[in-house]
């Protein structure tokens, strides 16, 4: 009897653990075509802009001569830690992930809003690069946190104009993505500002989401916009033109079909890029090494499977003709003008 009963067990526990591991560390499809996927440019034309990509909105744009940087996200914490503990920078992630870019200095570290994913090593790229960091009060307090003097901080509002070398910034405040699920949607979004130096260790969601931003660059050779998360403010793009839409998709296909052709009329049909790069469609918790992951098997089933995201894009690249649909490659640089 008690034989039975432990193997009935010790067979549910395996199963239970079989389960976990299947939720926590193995992930779905992305939502692109691969058809989308662009080589790097191996040798880009001297004065010509690059983009790298390392995954999720962390991108390097250069010129040759100055560097800025979206996010500059390279740690990457585990669903279990993200779950039960605390965070904080991986500092040899960091390193090996500005290596990988071939970033030794730069000009300008910018998260398109204060969430972990965004935002948690932007003090330590500044730090190492000596950029400033740039972005609402609660990424300044995240720089705060990390002991970044202040004059490496600034703190911008709404149609704030900076310049760098022949770049030139303009700030869009915007939405972050509005979760579905009312729950999720009030832990991540809730209560949205940090107040206080945020010194990690600290929870994920300590990373409060602050003032969500959308990035303009423009440069003498061509300009581009950075929607890093899949959010809008009705009109809030309507002069803005840009040649290159850097377009966050991350769990657009789990809200209504309302709310995906919103976005996409607030963001492509507002700015009218000539090329559409997908980013935010790779999973937090994959190796920031080999192949792009979709999201995370747990996330796709607490989203009841319904992640129409790849329909959404293909439905719009086959209608839509005259935005040339790409997604980049992970460090390489890729020549955008
Ligand atoms: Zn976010």
């Amino acid at each position: 009897m008690w034989r039975i009963l432990g193997g009935v067990l010790g067979g549910l526990a395996v199963a239970a653990a079989g389960t976990l591991y299947y939720l926590l560390f193995t992930f779905v499809e992305p939502a692109v075509d691969p058809a989308w996927a662009i080589e790097g440019t191996p040798d880009p034309r001297p004065g010509s802009v690059t983009a790298r990509w390392t995954g999720t909105s962390t991108l390097v744009f250069s010129d040759g001569e100055t560097t800025l940087i979206i996010d500059g996200w390279f740690t990457r914490p585990s669903a279990l830690a993200m779950l039960y503990g605390e965070i904080e920078p991986d500092l040899e992630a960091i390193e090996q992930g500005l290596a990988r870019n071939e970033v030794t200095s730069a000009a300008m570290v910018i998260p398109v809003h204060s969430h972990y994913d965004h935002a948690m090593d932007s003090p330590e790229v500044a730090r190492r690069t000596g950029a400033l960091l740039v972005g609402s009060e609660a990424t300044a307090n995240i720089g705060r946190g990390w002991g970044l003097p202040e004059e490496q901080i600034r703190v911008v509002r709404d149609g704030d104009r900076l310049h760098f070398g022949a770049f030139e910034v303009v700030i869009h405040e915007t939405k972050h993505f509005q979760f579905a699920d009312p729950t999720f949607r009030e832990q991540a979004l809730g209560d949205p500002y940090i107040t206080e130096p945020l010194v990690p260790p600290v929870p994920a969601f300590d990373y409060k989401v602050g003032v969500p931003l959308a990035v303009e660059i423009r440069h003498p050779r061509g300009s581009l916009l950075v929607q890093g998360s899949a959010g809008f403010i009705p009109g809030g793009l309507a002069d803005v033109d840009v040649d290159v839409l850097f377009f966050g998709t991350g769990g657009l296909g789990t809200q209504t079909a309302e709310y995906r052709e919103s976005y996409w009329r607030e963001t492509v049909e507002a700015t009218k890029p000539e090329r559409l790069i997908p980013v935010h469609w790779d999973a937090l918790f994959g190796p920031i090494e080999g192949p792009f992951r979709g999201s995370l098997r747990a996330a796709s089933f607490l989203a009841a499977g319904s992640d129409l995201t790849l329909e959404f894009l293909q439905e719009k690249a086959a209608k839509h003709r005259e935005y040339e649909f790409a997604t980049l490659p992970r460090y390489a640089p890729v020549e955008l003008f």
